[in-house]
C-alpha cells in the first residue's frame, strides 16, 4: 500500500502543536507496518538541510530518506523558504496564506505527477491541504493519480481557512467550485469545507470528537456539512511515539526513569525542574504544570480567572506556551507578584518540556474543545496526572480517579465552570495529600497506553476500506 501524507507541519521538521506530532510518528508506525508512506512538506527557512540529509531534487524539490520505505519531500518556493514562521510571526497570519498553501495543495499533485510516485491513498490534514482533493477531481482526471483516493483528517474544526470570496481567481478552479457544493460559504472561500465535500473520506482525532462536531456547539458551522456526507466521520485517536516520550530513555530529563523507579524518579525531576526555574524546592506542596499554546481552546482563561485564588494554596505552578499577548501579560503578572509558586516562559522550547512533563505531579488542561490532546497523553506517560475538562479526546483518553475502586488515571471535571475547574484543583491538592492514593492514581495514569501501533492499525483499516470500495 502506497501512501502520500500531505501536511505543512511534521516532527522532526515542522511543529506548532499536535498536527506536527501526527503527520512525523503517524507515518513512522506505518511504515514499521510494511506500509510505504511519502510525506510532502513545505521547505521552511528553518529547516536544517544537513541535519536532517536533505538534498535537492530540482528547483522546486528537495528530498530526504528516513527509512527504506518512508520518504519526504519539500516543496520549496519563497513563501516558505523566506519566512520564520509556519502561519504567521508574532500572532498574526500571513496576509498570503491562502496564495501560500494553494502553492502547496497544486504543487503536491504536480509533484507526484513528475516523480510517477505510487500513490494509492492521498492522506491530507487540515485545510492548508484541503484543495488537493479538489484539484485531483477536476484537473487530474486523465492522470495516473485518477485513480487515488483521498482521505481528509480534522485535527481541529475551529481552522478551517475562510477567505474572502474576491480572491477566488487564485485558486485557478473553474467557477463550478465557487459554490454552495464546495467551497462557498456564506459569500466566502471556505478551505476545509471543500475538502470535506471533495474527499473520499473524512477522519477526525477521536471517537468523542467525531460525534462533537456533528452539533452546532463544536462544529464551528461547518456540522450541517459533515452531517450531509453519505459515511459518517470516523474518529481515530492520535498515538504519542515511545521513541520521544519516554521517561526511561528520554535524554531531556534530569534522571531517567524506568516503570518501577517511579517514585525516585520523579521525585528526582521534580527537585531539578524547582532548581532550574529558581522555584523552593519542596516536595511537599504540589507542583502544576501547563505546556501549551496560549490560545482560547486551551482555557487559560479558566486557569487565570482561578488563579490568585489557586495560588493562595500551598502550590507551584509552572507554565510554557506561546500564543496570545493579553494571557502573556496576565500570567507574567502573576509571576512578578508571586516569584516563588510560579514560574512561566513564553517561548516553544522542547527540550524544557519534557523536563516539565517529568517534574510536574499534575498536568493542567482545561480546553474549552479538544479534539484529541497529546499533552494529557504525554503527561500520563511520565506519571503527571492530568486535569482535564470532559471533552473530545480527553473524555475519551482521561478517565476520573475512583478512589475506593483504585480506577482512574486523571481527574476530569464535567462543566465548563470556574467552580469546577477549582473544585478538581483542590481534588488533585487532597489526594497528594495522601501518599497512597497518589502513588495509585500515577500508577494508573502512567500505565495507560497510547501507542502509535494502535492509531496505525486503525488506518490501515480505513485505507484497506477505501481501496476496496
Ligand atoms: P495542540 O495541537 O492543540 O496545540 P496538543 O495537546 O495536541 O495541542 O499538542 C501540543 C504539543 O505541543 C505537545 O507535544 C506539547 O508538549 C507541545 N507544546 C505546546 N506548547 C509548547 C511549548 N511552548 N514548548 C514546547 N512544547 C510545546
Amino acid at each position: 500500500m502506497h501512501i502520500t501524507f500531505c501536511a505543512v507541519e511534521a516532527v522532526p521538521f515542522a511543529q506548532t502543536g499536535g498536527l506536527g506530532d501526527v503527520c512525523g510518528s503517524l507515518p513512522l508506525a506505518l511504515a514499521k507496518r510494511d506500509v510505504s508512506v511519502t510525506i510532502l512538506l513545505p521547505r521552511y527557512k528553518f529547516i536544517d538541510a544537513k541535519k536532517f540529509g536533505i538534498t535537492p531534487v530540482d528547483k522546486h524539490l528537495s528530498r530526504a530518506v528516513l527509512s527504506p520505505n518512508l520518504d519526504v519531500y519539500f516543496i520549496e518556493h519563497d513563501y516558505y523558504g523566506k519566512r520564520d514562521g509556519i502561519y504567521g510571526d508574532n500572532g498574526d497570519d500571513y496576509p498570503d496564506n491562502l496564495e501560500r498553501f494553494q502553492y502547496f495543495c497544486s504543487r503536491v499533485l504536480k509533484t507526484l505527477e513528475q516523480l510517477r510516485k505510487k500513490t494509492d491513498i492521498i492522506h491530507c490534514h487540515d485545510w492548508h491541504t484541503a484543495l488537493i482533493p479538489i484539484y485531483l477531481k477536476d484537473q487530474y482526471k486523465n492522470s495516473s493519480l485518477a485513480s487515488a483516493r483521498t482521505i481528509l483528517t480534522i485535527h481541529n474544526m475551529a481552522h478551517q481557512g475562510v477567505f474572502p470570496r474576491e480572491r477566488y481567481p487564485k485558486l485557478n478552479l473553474p467557477a463550478t467550485y465557487n459554490s454552495a457544493h464546495y467551497l462557498e460559504y456564506f459569500g466566502q472561500i471556505n478551505f476545509l469545507k471543500g475538502g470535506i465535500v471533495a474527499s473520499d473520506k473524512v477522519t477526525t482525532v477521536s471517537q468523542q470528537y467525531a460525534k462533537e462536531i456533528l452539533t452546532k456547539e463544536f462544529g464551528c458551522g461547518l456540522e450541517g456539512v459533515l452531517k450531509s456526507r453519505r459515511e459518517p466521520v470516523e474518529g481515530i485517536i492520535n498515538g504519542i511515539s515511545h521513541d520521544v516520550w519516554n521517561p526511561a530513555t528520554d535524554q531531556k530529563i534530569a534522571r531517567t526513569y524506568a516503570k518501577d523507579e517511579l517514585m525516585h524518579g520523579k521525585t528526582a525531576n521534580k527537585a531539578k525542574l524547582q532548581q532550574l526555574l529558581k522555584l523552593p524546592q519542596r516536595d511537599d506542596a504540589p507542583l502544576f504544570a501547563f505546556v501549551s499554546r496560549l490560545v482560547h481552546q486551551k482555557g487559560v482563561d479558566l486557569i487565570l480567572e482561578v488563579m490568585e485564588q489557586f495560588l493562595a494554596l500551598d502550590v507551584q505552578v509552572v507554565m510554557l506556551g506561546t500564543g496570545e499577548r493579553q494571557y502573556e501579560k496576565q500570567i507574567k503578572a502573576y509571576t512578578d507578584k508571586y516569584p516563588k509558586k510560579i514560574w512561566a516562559n513564553f517561548e516553544f522550547n522542547d527540550s524544557l518540556a519534557h523536563q516539565v512533563y517529568a517534574g510536574a505531579d499534575f498536568f493542567l488542561m482545561p480546553s474549552r474543545f479538544e479534539p484529541c490532546g497529546l499533552s494529557q497523553m504525554i503527561s500520563m506517560a511520565y506519571g503527571t496526572v492530568p486535569i482535564a475538562f470532559k471533552t473530545g479526546g480527553l473524555a475519551d483518553t482521561v478517565e476520573s480517579f475512583n478512589a475506593a475502586l483504585s480506577k482512574g488515571d486523571g481527574i476530569l471535571f464535567n462543566r465548563f465552570t470556574k467552580k469546577d475547574f477549582f473544585q478538581a484543583l483542590r481534588q488533585a491538592i487532597d489526594i497528594y495529600g495522601d501518599q497512597e492514593k497518589f502513588y495509585t492514581l500515577r500508577q494508573n495514569a502512567l500505565a495507560a497506553d497510547f501507542s502509535w501501533e494502535h492509531a496505525a492499525g486503525e488506518y490501515i483499516k480505513v485505507y484497506q476500506c477505501l481501496l476496496s470500495a
